[in-house]
């Protein structure tokens, strides 16, 4: 592989990982002045398994919005949104909230917890759900993965900002995602680190096979992908 092998999948792990997630005519308008701001208009996306796509496009141009609503933390006004067979966007409470738990998410300012320690942040997302046996060894793994072996304990002060986002990525994979939405993950990050974070993703993507949608400002990033989505106006271009 052309990419540094970095992460185990987990034991039960068996084929192919990555999520398919297929978009059709999704629209998102938030109520501002005359009409509201239409921040997504009429997308189509498909995406296939263990895909890396980046998406591009000037600030406002819906980047956010759409990594939201394939991420179900926000609700489109038309539309469908359907990840490997299952339409999310017609589910239930009970099938979203399973839904939710197969999506990792990563964000531009980290949102670590400051009181928590790296292993504790990474696991905490599994907590109001049931504590997984094997969970605490498992963040240990995916931190050593992410770079940080030896430093579960600190705290997210104690971290630069890369290695708070390595933290982050790890959080986002503990519950075994099929699909791993990151938001301008490198925004925060000065370019150097920006790059290491980017190859970390890469390599994470190739050993675990989940798919990834990484919204960016950055061109260079998004030639590291497999495939570009460009947004202009709400509208993929
Ligand atoms: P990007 O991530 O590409 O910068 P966003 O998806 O954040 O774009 O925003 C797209 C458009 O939708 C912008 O015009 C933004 O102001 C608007 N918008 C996003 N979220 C909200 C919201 N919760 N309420 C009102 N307008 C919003
Ligand atoms: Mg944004």
């Amino acid at each position: 592989s052309r990419r540094e092998r970095v992460a185990d999948p987990p034991q039960e792990a068996r084929g192919p990982r990555g999520a398919a997630v297929t978009v059709t005519g999704l629209s998102k308008t938030f109520p501002s002045g005359e009409g509201g701001i239409t921040a997504v208009r009429e997308a189509d996306l498909a995406i296939e398994p263990g895909g890396t796509v980046a998406l591009t496009g000037p600030s406002g141009s819906g980047k956010s919005t759409l990594l939201h609503l394939i991420g179900a933390i926000d609700v489109p006004d038309a539309g469908t949104i359907t990840v490997d067979g299952t339409e999310i966007t017609a589910a239930g409470r009970g099938a979203l909230s399973r839904y939710r738990r197969t999506v990792g998410f990563v964000f531009q300012r980290f949102h670590l917890l400051p009181a928590l320690t790296a292993r504790d942040n990474v696991i905490a997302p599994l907590l109001p759900y049931r504590r997984r046996a094997g969970a605490l060894a498992r963040a240990t793994e995916l931190l050593a993965a992410v770079g940080l072996a030896g430093r579960e304990d600190a705290l997210p002060s104690q971290l630069s900002g890369g290695q708070q986002q390595r933290v982050a990525i790890a959080r986002a994979l503990i519950g075994d995602p099929g699909l791993l939405l990151a938001d301008e993950p490198t925004g925060n990050l000065d370019s150097a680190t920006g790059t290491e974070i980017i190859e970390l993703l890469l390599a994470l993507n190739t050993d675990l096979g989940t798919t990834m949608v990484i919204a960016t400002h950055d061109p260079s990033i998004a030639a590291r992908c497999d495939r570009t989505v460009s947004l202009r106006d709400g509208r993929i271009t």
